[in-house]
């Protein structure tokens, strides 16, 4: 008789890449305001959009962008499992990063706020930003790991399309949402704890 389908072992990953808004905490960015706020069209992406307006427009979004950026980090509260899925990050001496499209002051308020550590950070004052590959694989060359030896893990769609364009494992945390947009993800989880047992059940 035909036996079903063994699932394929996982094999341990040798390095995270976090997003870190909304996927490491919980998300409270109104895209859709921001973009109303400092005049981005709707669906546009906002920085990308700035980089494109003359210096006198893009200076005034920035101090727009930056207060709602600011006001997100200093209220910003850790996703449920975040704690658990980082204590086993450092347990099994993975290595991580931190990818993030948010600036570096930010980063830093939300590291100490939540006395948070990676061995990698990289944020949009360091060149290419999501979902341009680069900065995923400066990362991995920083953590002196092969592209093909981490997996990235992110809420939103830069992160699936900076992980498709380095050819690295991404890993789309859905928030049980329905994703809308097309780029598929190499898993879905729903959230952390998934994402915690996901890890937990790979080979090493
Ligand atoms: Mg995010």
């Amino acid at each position: 008789m035909d036996q079903p389908p063994q699932r394929q072992a996982i094999k341990r990953p040798g390095a995270l890449l976090f997003d870190m808004d909304g996927t490491l905490t919980v998300p409270i960015f109104d895209f859709d305001a921001i973009r109303r706020d400092i005049g981005v069209p709707e669906k546009q992406p906002i920085l990308e959009t700035l980089a494109k307006m003359t210096p006198r427009e893009r200076a005034a979004a920035e101090v727009i962008l930056h207060r709602h950026e600011e006001r997100a980090a200093s209220q910003s509260s850790l996703n449920s499992g975040c704690d658990r899925l980082l204590e086993w990050v450092r347990s099994h001496r993975l290595k991580s990063a931190l990818i993030t499209r948010n600036r570096l002051v930010n980063v830093q308020t939300v590291l100490a706020r939540h006395d948070l550590q990676f061995d990698v950070v990289i944020s949009r004052e360091d060149g290419q930003f999501k979902p341009h590959p680069q900065p995923l694989y400066t990362a991995c060359k920083r953590l002196g790991v092969s592209h093909d030896e981490a997996w990235m893990i992110g809420d939103a769609v830069f992160d699936v399309r900076a992980g498709r364009a380095a050819g690295i494992k991404t890993v789309w945390i859905s928030h049980r949402q329905p994703r809308d947009f097309a780029e598929e993800p190499w898993r879905t989880v729903n959230d952390l704890g998934e994402l915690l047992t996901l890890l937990c059940g790979c080979v090493s």
